[in-house]
């Protein structure tokens, strides 16, 4: 009887899930994890992130043993676990869903693949519901995901077979965080496993959040979010699935009584987050170097201006901190900036790995008070994210990242929102300062209009920046960055030719061999492979450039910008500037400076 090996990675689930449906359809499975020390010890890893893998893994393995099978643990390189497993079961073949999260798992797959075939042990690739290889045009893609989404999730298995525990095959525990050689923080974990996802996915439909998640997104204080990104992170529960239990909440009419209905509306609002996050995984899928860069080459670096603009030296230009800088960025991770509501997300995160309280909000003013106020490279803040965040995902928290730093940013959406840290964003996000007074008991005896600037307290530090001045250097800085872009298909970012993770070289303990082994490939080389953008076609590039134009719009503008286009587009977008300026509210800056990404191209 054929005997399929089904490698687990980012799909940690029995039901909706393509691969191990198709290999059950076959015959004998053999379900397999690998705890890859390439992984483990990335200097992104989240040792909290680790443990919460760990209980899901516990969780699947019990859901497989009530089936009839049982999950195969091992850790080493997963090209030679596999190879053995394969011949000690005698599996015909292995198969595994596509995960295009991090180059790290793109390079270990490109070496599955070619140690399978070197032995030719077939390996087939199965894409994730809604994700595509073929570069297509954004509204394309779109169309076909919600196809997808709409399309049945698939059932569990009810029965597995699967070789029984043997010398060949044994039986192995899923290991302790100390086994692997990590030592735990002390952030509490979310229950693992797929039916603790749908008790979220079921308690945010059936309780009050969902009247107020539409509403109250905003306010890291309310409590509102569904708590589902750590599932969705490691494939727990699919959006697919989500999304299907959330159609149940949709207005069931159209009109004025179906559109002000607040579950209705929370259920849209959330539907749509599910979208972008899966839209941020396609242009990695595309795009892998978005991992390590902004979209933009010339708009790399820390102060916001490009090296020559800014004269930095070479080694702030390279990604390095002055002493100055470092010092904002201990404070920034520590939580001592002198601005409670930043201070007061930097402990949570620390303290919780943010899955549940940091909402998008709270981690967008937290982003943007280290790469716009403080004028740090983005990467610094993104490598301390994930180094926390129990959801920790490369590509949404890499991209909103450099959106929040206004580098990786959009034709139609070139302003950058630099959200104001005093009692503006108390306010707006904590105007009874239950987040702030969470976080920092030494605040509590202050009212809530003293929580936006602390008179001097001798257990709380002073403000380490002034806001006007760092806000306005800041834009002066990006708008000098963008006109550097020039022809904006040799401004996009490339594939390096080392892929080693930005900051490695500060984490102490961690490993990076795969990346040393990995240079000068092509763009095609990687598992899946990615966009080579030295051999696009003029529809190629449109395609792509679709995908970062935020608009269907298409008109006969140049493709270049800078300072050649500066003159009649900066008088015509100044004056949408100033009109975007009047109506937004205080620190929001609109910086268009008419840059048309949806051009004609070529
Ligand atoms: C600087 C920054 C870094 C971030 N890093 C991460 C990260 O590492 N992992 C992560 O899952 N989210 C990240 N987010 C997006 C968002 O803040 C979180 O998804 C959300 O707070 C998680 O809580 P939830 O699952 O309860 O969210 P919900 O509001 O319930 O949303 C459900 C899911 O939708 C997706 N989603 C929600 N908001 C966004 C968004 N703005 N962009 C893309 N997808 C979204 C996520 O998969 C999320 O789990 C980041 C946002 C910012 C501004």
């Amino acid at each position: 009887m054929a005997c399929t090996v089904v490698w687990f990675r980012r799909d940690l689930r029995l039901s909706d899930h393509a691969a191990l449906s198709q290999a059950c359809r076959r015959g004998a499975v053999l379900p397999v994890f690998v705890l890859d020390r390439d992984l483990l010890f990335h200097p992104e890893t989240a040792v909290a992130r680790v443990a919460f893998m760990l209980e899901s893994l516990r969780a699947l393995d019990a859901e497989l043993r009530q089936r009839g099978g049982r999950l195969l643990i091992r850790s080493g390189d997963p090209a030679e676990v596999l190879l053995q497993l394969v011949r000690a079961s005698g599996a015909d073949g292995v198969i595994a869903h596509t995960d295009s999260e991090r180059l790290v798992g793109r390079v270990r797959d490109a070496r599955v693949s070619r140690a399978l075939a070197a032995h030719r042990i077939p390996l087939h690739w199965v894409e994730p519901a809604g994700a595509t290889g073929e570069l297509m045009p954004y509204s394309h893609w779109s169309r076909q995901w919600h196809q997808a989404m709409a399309s049945p999730a698939l059932p569990a298995p009810e029965q597995l077979m699967v070789p029984a525990p043997s010398e060949a095959l044994p039986d192995l525990p899923v290991p302790s965080l100390q086994e692997l050689g990590l030592r735990a923080d002390a952030k509490p974990i979310p229950t693992g496993g797929s039916a603790a996802a749908f008790q979220r996915l079921e308690q945010f439909c059936e309780g009050s959040a969902s009247r107020s998640y539409y509403w109250e997104l905003s306010y890291p204080s309310a409590k509102v979010t569904t708590g589902l990104s750590p599932y969705l992170k490691f494939g727990v529960i699919t959006p697919r699935q989500c999304l299907q239990r959330l159609a149940w909440l949709l207005p069931r009419s159209s009109g004025a009584g179906g559109r002000r209905d607040p579950r209705g509306r929370s259920a849209v609002q959330l539907a749509s987050r599910l979208r972008w996050g899966c839209a941020i995984h396609q242009r990695f899928r595309f795009l892998p170097q978005l991992e390590l860069s902004a979209l933009w080459s010339p708009l790399e670096g820390g102060s916001g201006a490009s090296p020559a603009a800014s004269g930095l030296s070479s080694d702030e230009a390279a990604g390095g901190l002055t002493a100055e800088q470092e010092e904002l960025y201990a404070a920034w991770r520590e939580g001592r900036t002198g601005f409670p509501i930043v201070d007061a997300a930097a402990r949570c995160l620390q303290a919780e790995g943010g899955w549940l309280e940091l909402n998008f909000r709270s981690r967008a003013f937290y982003a943007s008070f280290l790469s716009n106020l403080c004028g740090i490279d983005w990467r610094f803040g993104a490598l301390h994210y994930m180094r926390h965040l129990i959801d920790g995902d490369c590509p949404i928290d890499h991209y909103q990242w450099a959106m929040q730093a206004g580098v990786t940013y959009h034709g139609s959406k070139a302003w950058t929102r630099i959200y104001h840290p005093g009692q503006v964003a108390v306010d707006r996000c904590d105007p009874q300062g239950l987040f702030i007074r969470r976080w920092l008991p030494e605040l509590r005896g202050l009212t809530n209009d003293q929580l936006g600037s602390p008179p001097a307290m001798a257990d709380y530090p002073a403000p380490v920046l002034d806001y006007d001045r760092s806000r306005r250097l800041r834009l002066e800085a990006l708008e000098q960055q963008r006109l550097h872009i020039g022809d904006v298909q040799a401004a996009m970012a490339r594939l390096p030719q080392h892929l080693h993770p930005f900051g490695y070289e500060r984490i102490a303990g961690c490993d990076v061999a795969w990346a040393d082994l990995w240079a000068n490939q092509p763009p095609s080389a990687l598992q899946p492979s990615a966009v080579d953008l030295e051999r696009l076609d003029p529809a190629g590039w449109k395609a792509l450039f679709s995908w970062f134009s935020g608009t269907s719009r298409t008109n006969n503008t140049s493709r270049s910008t800078g300072a050649a286009r500066k003159g009649n587009s900066s008088k015509a977008s100044a004056g949408r500037s100033r009109s975007r300026r009047a109506q937004g509210s205080p620190g929001q800056l609109s910086l268009d400076l008419g840059f048309a990404l949806d051009a004609e191209i070529g």
